[in-house]
């Protein structure tokens, strides 16, 4: 007999699942006459992305904080958003929606306060080239370029996106050298920056040098264009260069099922028929995913695109993204709520990556209420239900 706890868990209203649409039947009234083959086209998407105040007021209708908020923030950390993202923006929600918070300057950029840096993970400090890092003995990171599809207001690595100065070639040399001589690196992390925003020659370079290397056993590619230009992945000769190196494990990052897209469903399609394994990263953003009901959906459709929930990120201490942190108790009531709506497939890891770069630790609800020293134990189950449960004791598991 379920008691009553569980019976209400299990009648808890059917979970709605907003309906998935494509970003170009979204599209704002700038892009009516555009064509659905220029649409899909990662070249028209990349030159039309809206980079000047007056665009991004055109087409989002910027309110007057917005417009202060966009001309007063860096030259290289200005705002761009592809028209893919701008679309799914929902008018509806004004200046809350999710969508326009990750894409559009906020004032709340410029509050400072205590304890936010510039290099929150202390990638600089750990930096073993120009342009890669060591922070574990096994996994070397490199940033392959400094540009994005856009530049997402949360981003922990604002102070080196979007600079000017590019990575040219000979640091990338540097850093594979740096890479392919040190035997301790197994598992290799090409981000940026978006990696996919390299030209196809330089990644098909890059990934033939690392599959090369014998002690390399894992090649990652963090990307967030599935999620804010998926139509990078709809070009052939890119897909064939993945399907080369594979198998690869590209990491992407949706924060809200807002950014669900048929687009992005079919791009996630072709790369898992090139031979990738994807997984999701989201970061844990105040008053946009900071609740279970939020992050089910999403989740349930990433699963349903075979894309794993990988992590779920406390947001950095970052400078200018204060406004999106959230406390670290809100993600274990998002975790407690994910427990039991999702199978194990759908939940993420929460974690926090330790300010100055001393790594990721798993933050978890407790499940252990008391633990006896005759092995008695009582766990909290997924419903909230107290179960005793006796261990095997520490001398048993020596004889
Ligand atoms: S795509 Fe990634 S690196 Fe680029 S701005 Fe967004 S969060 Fe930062």
């Amino acid at each position: 007999m379920p008691d009553s706890r569980e019976a209400a868990a299990l009648a808890r209203e059917p979970l709605v699942i907003p309906e998935v649409e494509s970003s170009y039947a979204r599209r704002p009234a700038r892009w009516r006459d555009v064509t659905e083959a220029e649409w899909r086209s990662y070249a028209w998407q990349w030159q039309n992305r809206l980079l000047r105040v007056s665009d991004l007021a055109d087409v989002l209708d910027l309110t007057s904080e917005e417009q202060s908020a966009c001309m007063r923030v860096s030259s290289h950390f200005s705002a761009s958003v592809s028209p893919h993202y701008a679309a799914l923006v929902r008018r509806e929600c004004g200046a809350s929606c999710p969508v326009r918070r990750q894409a559009v300057p906020s004032m709340a950029e410029f509050e400072c306060r205590e304890g936010l840096m510039s290099d929150p993970l202390g990638e600089y400090r750990h930096a073993i080239s120009g342009c890669s890092t060591r922070r574990y003995p096994d996994r070397a990171l490199i940033y392959a370029t400094h540009e994005c599809a856009m530049r997402c207001r949360h981003c922990t690595r604002r102070s080196r996106v979007g600079l000017m100065e590019q990575i040219t070639r000979e640091s990338l040399e540097t850093a594979v050298c740096g890479v392919i001589e040190d035997t301790r690196i197994r598992d290799v992390l090409i981000s940026g920056g978006d990696p996919m925003s390299l030209d196809n020659g330089t990644l098909a370079w890059l990934l033939e040098r690392l599959r090369a290397c014998s002690h390399i056993d894992v090649i990652r590619l963090c990307t967030r264009m599935i999620c804010t230009l998926p139509q990078r992945f709809f070009d052939r000769e890119l897909l064939d260069i993945l399907q080369r190196y594979a198998p690869l494990y590209v990491n992407t990052q949706f924060n809200h099922p807002y950014e669900a897209t048929a687009e992005a469903a079919e791009a996630m399609a072709l790369l898992r028929s090139a031979g990738c394994i994807l997984g999701n990263q989201s970061v844990l953003l105040r008053g946009i995913n900071d609740d279970a009901s939020v992050l089910e959906p999403l989740y349930r459709w990433l699963l349903r695109c075979g894309c794993r929930p990988y992590y779920l990120f406390l947001c950095d201490v970052a400078q200018g993204t204060d406004h999106f942190r959230t406390p670290i108790s809100s993600g274990l009531d998002v975790m407690r709520g994910l427990r039991g709506r999702l199978s194990g497939l759908g939940i993420p890891h929460y974690v926090i990556d330790l300010p100055d770069g001393y790594g990721k630790v798993d933050l978890c609800p407790d499940s252990i209420l008391r633990c006896g020293a005759d092995g008695r134990m009582v766990f909290r189950n997924w419903y909230g239900a107290e179960v005793a449960y006796t261990d095997v004791a520490l001398s048993e598991t020596s004889k």
